[in-house]
């Protein structure tokens, strides 16, 4: 008998076999301030008792001391009259993820296993780098989408973080870097974290609205106060939601390209069956356009004798042609039972050449942290270990 799957007649398999937790929020008790947009938090301060009128200013007061100065806690909440900072207290918490294990690479990168609500983990990386510093952010746990080269896309288990999860992976990295301003001292201008990445474990345009909602706290005039170009959101090809990233974050973009004709992209990159090379292309040349922004990030990992032929080089380029882009190679970044090997370096810097010689910037990206398994592509947490098998439940259930 032949079996016919669902998706040989047409639709693409871009997902495996995972268990998607909804969102878990803790019920009742105090509601964590982190997260919440300035409308959401003004909302929630008249909820809990806040008169109208002096709604705008506390949004003000409160939000000032949660993301530029760091605060944690209401009592030092010095210009909030004392009963009004009690009323906080007894409604409210500003709490993060908590941090498990902290491990810091030899040439300085960390990286952070992260705890959130529910028990679930992601990885968080911070890259020091000369001038600056890059904080890679997690959007979910695990990845529905299955990337072959990509060991978060192994992670069976997977959830959506809220937006308060997203920010407070920025706010616990300062707090480990120690870089709040102190009350009274001079300002400092330099910044620990200069950027941001949305390239760690997840694909953030499977988790729009949060992500959004964390990326417009994040990027607030006041607080943490990144700014728009500073933040990147890296994508497997999610076409319907860039013309909206464009329209409602409007940060720079990064696109997991990855191979030049669809017979090899369906391979790598899965999400291709349903949006393919074409299609994406089309979505991307409108973005600049929509955002005002500069050149859009094509990243591209160099695997050995799968997509880094110098065909490829020049396929790539045809491509590309008239959308502003820069290429940033990445040399892969092995993981436990990898299916690939990265390109040699000679691979990578003829492909490079031919590239840069056709006009675009084709930086080759260093790895850092590889041997804390924090490069790019090698996050995957500890989550799913704790899962049972469908066959240890069912055997649990008959005892
Ligand atoms: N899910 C998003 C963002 C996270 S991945 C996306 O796919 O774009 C960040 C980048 O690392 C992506 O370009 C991804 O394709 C790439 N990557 C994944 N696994 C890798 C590996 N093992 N070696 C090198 N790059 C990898
Ligand atoms: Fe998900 Fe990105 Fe990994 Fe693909 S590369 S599996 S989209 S995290």
């Amino acid at each position: 008998m032949t079996v016919v799957f669902p998706q040989a007649a047409g639709a693409a398999p871009i997902t495996q076999d995972v268990l998607t937790l909804p969102r878990k929020l803790p019920e009742g008790g105090p509601i964590n301030l982190v997260g919440l947009t300035r409308d959401q938090l003004r909302d929630a301060l008249i909820a809990a008792g806040t008169p109208e009128k002096q709604a705008k200013m506390r949004v003000g007061q409160v939000w000032q001391w949660i993301y530029h100065w760091g605060v944690r806690d209401f009592a030092q909440m010095t210009n909030l009259a004392k009963d009004y900072r009690a009323l906080l207290a007894a409604n409210f918490q500003i709490t993060l993820p908590e941090v498990v294990t902290r491990q810091v690479s030899s040439d300085g990168t960390r990286k952070y296993l992260v705890r959130i609500a529910g028990g679930h983990e992601v990885e968080v990386v911070y890259i020091p780098e000369e001038g600056r510093g890059t904080l890679c952010v997690s959007s979910q746990v695990g990845c529905t989408l299955t990337c072959s080269f990509c060991h978060t896309g192994t992670q069976k288990l997977v959830r959506n973080l809220t937006a308060g999860e997203i920010v407070g992976q920025l706010m616990l990295a300062r707090d480990d870097l120690g870089e709040w301003p102190v009350q009274g001292a001079p300002k400092d201008e330099t910044r620990l974290i200069s950027n941001m990445v949305l390239m760690g474990m997840g694909e953030p345009l499977y988790n729009f609205e949060n992500v959004r909602d964390a990326m417009k706290i994040v990027m607030d005039n006041e607080g943490l106060t990144l700014s728009r170009r500073r933040i990147t959101l890296s994508t497997s090809g999610v076409v319907p939601e860039i013309a909206r990233t464009a329209q409602e974050i409007g940060c720079l973009l990064a696109v997991s390209f990855h191979a030049t004709t669809d017979e090899v992209r369906d391979r790598l990159v899965p999400i291709n069956k349903r949006w393919n090379i074409e299609t994406l292309l089309a979505a991307l040349r409108d973005y600049p356009r929509l955002t005002n922004s500069e050149r859009i990030t094509f990243e591209y990992v160099m695997l050995a004798g799968v997509n880094d032929s110098d065909a490829d080089a020049h396929r790539l380029v045809d491509l590309i042609r008239g959308i502003p882009a820069k290429i940033n190679l990445i040399p892969f970044n092995e993981w436990p039972g990898a299916p690939y090997k990265r390109s040699s370096n000679n691979r990578i810097h003829a492909f490079a050449d031919i590239i840069h010689n056709a006009g675009y910037a084709s930086p080759i990206r260093t790895p850092r942290g590889e041997d804390i398994m924090a490069a790019c592509g090698q996050l995957k947490s500890a989550t799913e270990r704790g899962r049972k098998s469908r066959a240890q439940i069912a055997a649990e259930a008959a005892e």
